[in-house]
């Protein structure tokens, strides 16, 4: 498997290069001759290539078998004129990630703040209110007067559909519950035909149990019994608020690993950002970076039908669950290792077993 791997920002570089030392070390105990290629993007990229992201770099990763991209600082990236683009938003577009898992669960060893559980949610990637500065080809924000925003939000029929159909087919791997998140009550039209296109697919998967709950109503609903739930679909930005709050029931923002992944391609990113505040520290939990990896490496094995990738993905989820049972993890989940210590500990538990 050949791997373009991307830092990033904030933290990146050091819950990145964690995670490089779990995937050598999965490579070396599976044998999956893993080829990793070191690229750069945003800052770096932008002080050396004049861009944030280059068609060459494109070229690599469409030519590679997926991607590990580091979390980006969005705030400055503010004039696309110059090159400054976001690359996690460039890589979604250009690549079609259109479907952003974010799984969030409890693990033994830590204590749960509201009992255990496990679910994924599923996030539309490619439209919504997040999607790009042209209208045509996705939602958009301007200024009508001085004094007038208006912020336009995208929903088409064709992303509700494929990313309902990705919800479906992963609740069958799964306890097979789709819960439906929306706001059809005040935005009729857009969530309306959100809610219609999933309940469509849902008739294609008549053994998955479907139910669909107001997004407000659902930020309670987790909060008091996230154990209801086991896949969750929602749009766009419903699914970024969402899953921050999951991943932090589950322990910390530092536990949500994500892929986003399409037809052809993936991508292995960490759900959350660069966490400038605790850059350059070592204290940056690496597992959400790891964990994005293994859903990575898992999504290679199926696509490409070899097995290994998967039994090596599965090897790194226990190893990580291995070493928060016994406390070595960052402070974030109470622990006193660093970020570079506790990927150690991770690489010394999938040797050892
Ligand atoms: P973005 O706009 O890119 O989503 P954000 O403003 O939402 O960024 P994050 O970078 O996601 O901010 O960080 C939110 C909070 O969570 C910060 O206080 C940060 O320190 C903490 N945090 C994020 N990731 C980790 C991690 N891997 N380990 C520990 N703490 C983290
Ligand atoms: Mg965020």
């Amino acid at each position: 498997m050949k791997l373009v791997v991307i830092p990033g920002d904030g933290i990146g570089p050091e819950t990145m290069a964690a995670t490089v030392g779990v995937l050598q070390a999965a490579s070396q105990r599976f044998d999956l001759n893993l080829q990793i290629e070191h690229e750069i993007a945003g800052h770096e990229s932008l002080r050396q290539h004049g861009a944030t992201v280059t068609p060459t770099l494109l070229e690599k990763v469409k030519n590679a078998d997926g991607l590990m991209l580091g979390p980006m600082a969005t705030y400055d990236f503010k004039d696309e004129a110059k090159g400054e683009i976001n690359p996690s938003k460039f890589f979604r577009k250009e690549l079609d990630l259109f479907a952003n898992i974010r799984p969030a669960r409890t693990y033994e060893g830590l204590t749960p703040r509201l009992g255990t559980f496990d679910l994924v949610v599923v996030r539309e990637n490619t439209e919504g209110f997040y999607a790009d500065r042209n209208i045509a080809s996705g939602g958009s924000e301007m200024l009508i007067t001085p004094d007038v925003a208006v912020s336009l939000r995208r929903i088409t029929r064709e992303c509700c559909e494929r990313i309902a159909r990705s919800a479906f087919e992963l609740a069958m791997t799964r306890q097979r519950k789709v819960t439906i998140v929306h706001k059809a009550n005040v935005l009729k039209i857009g969530d309306g035909m959100f809610i219609e296109e999933c309940l469509k697919v849902a008739r294609e998967f008549p053994q998955v149990e479907v139910n669909d709950i107001i997004v407000d109503a659902m930020m309670a609903h987790v909060v008091r019994a996230p154990q209801r739930f086991d896949v969750v679909v929602t749009t766009n930005m419903f699914g970024d608020i969402l899953s921050d709050l999951t991943a932090e029931l589950s322990g910390s923002l530092g536990l949500g690993g994500s892929l986003n992944a399409g037809s052809q391609y993936a991508m292995g990113q960490a759900a959350h950002g660069s966490a400038p505040d605790i850059a350059g520290k070592n204290i940056a939990n690496p597992f959400s970076q790891v964990l994005s990896a293994v859903q990575l490496l898992d999504w290679y094995g199926r696509k490409a039908k070899r097995p290994e990738f998967e039994t090596a993905a599965a090897a790194i989820g226990h190893a990580v669950e291995a070493v928060i049972r016994q406390g070595q993890v960052t402070v974030d989940l109470g622990g006193a290792l660093g970020t570079a210590e506790t990927g150690q500990a991770v690489v010394q538990q999938l040797l050892q077993t």
